[in-house]
């Protein structure tokens, strides 16, 4: 395929969509940006500015499907009729990450996983930078690719990439890939279909070379069966709590330990690096795992010891993540809104070492509460929905706590929780739902909450 000259549409005007038509405009193509929704009055004027013709509110759909290509931003569901009919005509349809790879010479260490995405790239962007790397992040935070390979330099580049993402990428290539875990999320974009979605996941793979990595979580059961069913070029570079033999990265007596000796010899287990749990800056057996995946990759860099290990105890965790919010007469607050799944509300409750009162709810993506019933059992004292519609809630933990509450903002669930909450308990926002039906998204409801708990 031609990479300039061309006549380039991009659906989706948001961060992704604006640094793809900066980028395409750069390498001298004709660009036309078209959003359904409204463009954000700041990405109009620099659409405007960079002499970029734009469309706000509409499709011209006829003009459309006279592209070369197609930028589609990762929040327009292929199965839309417009996606089906440039599908139809054979116009490539790709993602801004796709497209920005193209243009780069930077090594990309890519991650992806349902949760814990932004933790990691976060962690990883601080250690490599930290150890004085030229290295920038992109992908679902801060900048697009897209906007930051205008200006190419050599360096590194950390990128999360969401499944929607992934699905708009064919021929991009990663240097090092990162795959979490895979829990079910979006199931509504892969018409209710895991295998669906976790293809998506697996396509961090393609491309990958003998002289490139895959770090992944040897104890998710859904990540083992697959990779046997797969024939993954990279060096397999896998992490574990539970397992020791043939790990690169390990915890054991309470440290986190890697070992990239490893990838050639499974039963060499002495570690290259080694550091205490309790060291780490971030708690809880999901940030155990993150911190391997983080410090996996720091080794294959090549990033000394030392600086690793300060760089895993003073990281600051990421708003909205178990975020510990105030203490008020002796109720611990704790923000995780960005729990929008059941597996990272898991996380959440596992790592609670107190009662809790948990608030739960918003937007159902097809959970299934069963997993966290037990937990529930265990730690929960009070159960407080924040959704427009909780009877699925409601009847999953019926008859497991002694209390279960409604309620119908932010407000209001946190004086519910001050009010059922004793001291030395906690009060959890953990919502395993997306926000749209009570907020605008993730960060609002946990900013809400944040300023509730603050104003009691
Ligand atoms: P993502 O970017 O994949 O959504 P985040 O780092 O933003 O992931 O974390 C999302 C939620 O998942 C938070 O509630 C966080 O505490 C939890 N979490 C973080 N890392 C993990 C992990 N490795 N496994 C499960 N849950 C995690």
């Amino acid at each position: 395929m031609s990479i300039t000259n061309q006549n380039i549409v991009i659906l989706g005007a948001g961060e992704s969509g604006v640094g793809a038509a900066l980028l395409a405009k750069a390498k001298g193509n004709v660009v036309f940006v078209s959003d359904k929704g409204k463009i954000k009055p700041s990405y109009q004027t620099e659409l405007e500015e960079n002499q970029i013709e734009f469309e706000s509110e509409t499709h011209s759909v006829e003009r459309i499907l006279k592209a070369d290509l197609i930028i589609k931003s990762p929040g327009i569901p292929e199965k839309v009729q417009l996606i089906q009919d440039a599908l139809a005509k054979d116009i490539p349809v790709i993602s801004e990450i796709e497209y920005a790879g193209k243009f780069t010479n930077k090594k990309m260490i890519c991650i992806t996983g349902s949760n814990g995405k932004t933790t990691t790239t976060m962690w990883i962007h601080h250690i490599l930078k930290k150890a004085g790397l030229e290295v920038a992040m992109a992908g679902n935070v801060g900048e697009s690719l897209a906007r930051q390979v205008v200006e190419d330099k050599p360096g590194y580049y950390v990128v999360e990439l969401s499944s929607f993402q992934l699905d708009g990428m064919f021929d991009f290539k990663a240097d090092i890939a990162i795959l979490l875990n895979i829990t079910p999320d979006h199931l509504d974009r892969y018409n209710y279909e895991m295998q669906n979605y976790v293809d998506s996941k697996f396509r961090i793979t393609q491309n990958l070379t003998e002289n490139d990595w895959f770090i992944y979580n040897a104890d998710d059961p859904i990540l083992i069966e697959e990779i046997a069913k797969r024939d993954i070029k990279a060096q397999l570079a896998p992490f574990s709590l539970e397992k020791v033999e043939g790990m690169v990265g390990y915890t054991n007596n309470k440290q986190i330990n890697i070992n990239l000796s490893a990838v050639n010899n499974p039963a060499e287990t002495k570690p290259e690096f080694a550091m205490s749990i309790h060291d780490l800056s971030l708690k809880g057996k999901h940030n155990a795992q993150n911190s391997l995946a983080s410090g996996i990759t720091s080794k294959i860099l090549q990033i000394r010891n030392e600086s690793i290990k300060e760089s895993l105890s003073d990281f600051k965790n990421v708003e909205h993540r178990l975020e510990f919010v105030a203490k008020v007469n002796g109720i611990e607050f704790i923000n995780d809104s960005k729990a929008t799944n059941v597996n990272s509300a898991w996380y959440a409750l596992e790592s609670m070492d107190k009662p809790t009162v948990w608030i739960v709810g918003g937007v159902d993506k097809g959970n299934d509460y069963d997993t966290l019933l037990e937990l529930v059992q265990d730690k929960v004292t009070a159960v407080i929905c924040l959704g427009k519609d909780n009877e699925k809630i409601k009847e999953a933990f019926s008859g497991k706590v002694d209390v279960i509450a409604e309620a119908g903002t932010a407000l209001e669930a946190v004086a519910l929780g001050y009010q059922l909450a004793k001291k030395e308990q906690t009060v959890l926002l953990s919502p395993a739902c997306a926000s749209f039906d009570l907020f605008e998204s993730y960060e609002d409801r946990g900013a809400q909450f944040k300023s509730a708990v603050r104003a009691l």
